[in-house]
């Protein structure tokens, strides 16, 4: 089945927006994937974890015919293809690359929650996704919408990534 999902592209390492740009390719160079649309590029500061430098964020819109579980792959294969090393919990990576929604897919596995179970607590996820998808739905049907949108702590800083064939 074909599905529309959004992903959450985060980093603090590096060239963070060549880090983010880097992974739309991968992501739309990957069989099963195509890149619809990106948000423009936040800046935002760290939440939780160690101390560390400000992350560049971003959301992208993809339509996909992998299944859930082979997109979480896809997404862990471009943080390995970007060098991404596990240390801390919430520490600096040079990406992270999130699985926020996917329809209305709901899955409660410690390797895969869907809806992101961080998604409505942080601003610098649900800005970016507010711009490609105004009142987005929950898989239980409640809307992002229905709650306050938490303020403060990221900024646009750049237009959108780059889509390729877009
Ligand atoms: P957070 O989840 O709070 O944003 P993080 O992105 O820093 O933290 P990671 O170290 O990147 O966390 O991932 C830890 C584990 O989370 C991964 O091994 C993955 O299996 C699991 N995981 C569960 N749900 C998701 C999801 N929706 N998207 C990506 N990974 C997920
Ligand atoms: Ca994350
Ligand atoms: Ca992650």
């Amino acid at each position: 089945m074909r599905r529309r999902a959004f992903l959450g592209l985060g980093s603090n390492l590096g060239d963070r927006l060549a880090n983010l740009q880097r992974a739309v390719a991968l992501l739309a160079s990957t069989p099963g994937i195509e890149v619809v649309a990106s948000s423009r590029v936040w800046e935002t500061e760290p939440v939780g974890g160690p101390p560390q430098p400000e992350y560049l964020n971003a959301v992208v819109l993809v339509r996909t015919e992998l299944e859930p579980d082979d997109l979480l792959a896809a997404a862990q294969g471009v943080e390995a293809a970007l060098g991404r090393t596990r240390g801390v919990r919430w520490g600096p990576r040079t990406i992270d690359v999130d699985l926020l929604l996917i329809d209305r897919v709901a899955l409660d596995r410690p390797d895969l929650t869907v809806p992101h179970p961080r998604l409505l607590e942080r601003a610098f996820v649900l800005l970016p996704l507010l711009e490609l998808e105004p009142d987005p739905v929950l898989p239980d049907g409640r809307r992002v919408l229905d709650q306050p949108v938490p303020g403060g702590g990221a900024r646009p800083v750049a237009p959108a990534l780059e889509v390729p064939g877009g």
